[in-house]
C-alpha cells in the first residue's frame, strides 16, 4: 500500500495568521477531515466489491445503532465505518436535520455533538482503552465489534424490529446485502406482510406508511416535507400529507412513487391550485427519501457514500502539503458563502478546495446551521445529487457570480505585490464574522 498522505500531524501554522471561519473551519479540522476520508477509502480499496457492499450495509446499520444509543457524555470515539456514515449523513444538512431532530426519537443530541475529528485522527492506528471500554459498555450487548473489517463482517445477523408490528426481522448479513442492493426481492416470512411475507421493498413501503400516520400531537413525520426552503421547521405542516391514504398493495413494487402520484393527482383535482406546492413536495419526498430506501434514514447512505468517491479522488490529488493550501480553501469558502449571501437564488457550485472547507463545516452540524442562518438567513443545503445538465448551468451561473464579486481572493493571489494588503483585509473579514458569534 502506498503511503497515506494525511496520517501525520497537520502542517504547522503561524498562530494568528491563519484564517478560521465560525471557529470550526480551521486548517487543522480540514486536515483531519481529509485524513478521515483517506483512511476510509484506502480501506475500501483493499476490499473486493462484495466485501465493500457488505461493509457499507453493515456500516449503515451500525450508524443507526450509534444514533439510537447516542448519549453525548458516554460515547466513545466512533469507529471508522460509523464516523464515515455519520459524516455522509451530515453532508445532507437538511435531510440529516429532519432525521435527527424531527423523525428519530431522542436522536437530537447527535446533532448537537460535533464530529470528533481530532480524536478520530489521534486513534487512527487503533482505539484507546477508554474508547474500547465505552464501546463495550454501550454496544457490548449487540455483539458488534468495535472495528469492522473484512475478517469479522460476515459474522452475525441483521436484526431490527419491524416498524409496524415490532416483530423482529432477522437475516444473515450476506442475505441482507442482496436486499439492500436490490438484487434480491424474494419474500420471507413476516407476520404483518401480505400473505404473511415481505421483502425489503415492503420495508420501505412500511416506513412511509408509518410516517404518514400522525404521532401524538405532532404531524406525520414524512421526511422531505418537514422543513421550509430555508431549512427551518415548517410553521404550517404540509397540507397534502394528512389527506393521503397509505398504500398497502403496490404493483410493480419498485414503483411506489408512481402509485402515490396517481393518488396525489386524484386528490389535487378537487383541491385546487393552492395545494400544488405541497403535492409536489410530497411526491418529491416519496421519490427521494422512501422509494427503495428501507433504512431508518431519509438518505440512502449506502448510495450516498458511493457518490462521495468522486470528491475523494479529486481532493486527494490536490497539493495540501502546506498550511497555505488550507488557508486558501477557507478564504475561498468564505467568499463562496458571500456569493450565496448576495444572491439567494444562486445554486452555487464549489471547487474541490471550497468543498473541502464546506464539508468540514457541515461536520459541525449545530454551528453550521446557526452560522448559515445568521449570516445567510437560511440553512445552506449541500446537494450532490444534482443531475449533470442542471449542474452545468449552475456551474456557469457560479462562474458569472465570481466575476461580478468584489471579494475575489483568487485575483488577489495573482497580484503578488498587493497580496499582503488584500489578504489582511480578508482575514479581517473572516475574523469579523467569527468574532460576531
Ligand atoms: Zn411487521
Amino acid at each position: 500500500m502506498t503511503q497515506l498522505k494525511f496520517q501525520q500531524a497537520p502542517p504547522p501554522t503561524e498562530k494568528d495568521m491563519m484564517p478560521t471561519l465560525n471557529k470550526v473551519v480551521t486548517a487543522r479540522n480540514c486536515y483531519y477531515y481529509l485524513a478521515l476520508i483517506e483512511r476510509f477509502w484506502r480501506g475500501m480499496d483493499a476490499m473486493t466489491r462484495d466485501q465493500q457492499r457488505l461493509y457499507l450495509a453493515r456500516a449503515e446499520f451500525r450508524y443507526f445503532l450509534w444514533v439510537r444509543a447516542f448519549d453525548a457524555k458516554r460515547m466513545p470515539t466512533p469507529p471508522l465505518d460509523i464516523a464515515f456514515m455519520w459524516h455522509t449523513h451530515l453532508l445532507s444538512p437538511l435531510r440529516s436535520y429532519e432525521d435527527l431532530a424531527l423523525r428519530i426519537p431522542s436522536a437530537r443530541s447527535v446533532l448537537n455533538t460535533n464530529m470528533p475529528l481530532e480524536n478520530l485522527h489521534r486513534e487512527k492506528n487503533g482505539p484507546t482503552k477508554d474508547t474500547l471500554m465505552k464501546w463495550e459498555r454501550i454496544f457490548g450487548a449487540t455483539g458488534e465489534p468495535y472495528e469492522l473489517n473484512a475478517n469479522n463482517m460476515v459474522y452475525g445477523n441483521y436484526c431490527n424490529a419491524c416498524i409496524l408490528c415490532k416483530h423482529e426481522i432477522r437475516l444473515p448479513w450476506t442475505t441482507y446485502v442482496g436486499y439492500r442492493y436490490g438484487e434480491n426481492t424474494t419474500p420471507f416470512d413476516h407476520p404483518c406482510g401480505i400473505n404473511r411475507q415481505i421483502n425489503f421493498l415492503d420495508v420501505a413501503r412500511m416506513k412511509l406508511e408509518y410516517d404518514l400516520t400522525p404521532k401524538g400531537d405532532t404531524g406525520p413525520p414524512v421526511a422531505g416535507t418537514l422543513l421550509d426552503p430555508s431549512g427551518i421547521p415548517r410553521q404550517k405542516p404540509n397540507t397534502m400529507v394528512p389527506l393521503i391514504v397509505p398504500l398497502v398493495h403496490i404493483e410493480p413494487q419498485n414503483e411506489m412513487d408512481y402509485s402515490y402520484e396517481l393518488q396525489i393527482e386524484d386528490k389535487l383535482k378537487s383541491l385546487g391550485k393552492k395545494y400544488e406546492y405541497d403535492a409536489n413536495e410530497l411526491l418529491y419526498a416519496i421519490r427521494t427519501c422512501y422509494q427503495g430506501n428501507p433504512s431508518p434514514f431519509s438518505v440512502d447512505l449506502i448510495h450516498a457514500v458511493a457518490r462521495q468517491r468522486k470528491f475523494y479522488d479529486a481532493a486527494i490529488s490536490m497539493d495540501w502539503s502546506t498550511a497555505n493550501a488550507f488557508a486558501s480553501a477557507i478564504r475561498r469558502y468564505h467568499d463562496f458563502l458571500m456569493l450565496m449571501k448576495k444572491d439567494s437564488s444562486l445554486v452555487a457550485v464549489p471547487t474541490i478546495e471550497i468543498d473541502c472547507a464546506w464539508h468540514t463545516h457541515m461536520l459541525f452540524s449545530g454551528p453550521y446551521r446557526q452560522f448559515t442562518r445568521n449570516y445567510l438567513e437560511r440553512v445552506i443545503n449541500h446537494d450532490d445529487t444534482i443531475p449533470e445538465p442542471s449542474l452545468k448551468k449552475f456551474t456557469s451561473d457560479t462562474c458569472r457570480a465570481w466575476t461580478l464579486s468584489p471579494t475575489r481572493y483568487w485575483i488577489a493571489v495573482r497580484k503578488k505585490k498587493e497580496i499582503l494588503k488584500k489578504t489582511f483585509a480578508l482575514f479581517f473579514e473572516i475574523h469579523f464574522i467569527f468574532t460576531l458569534l
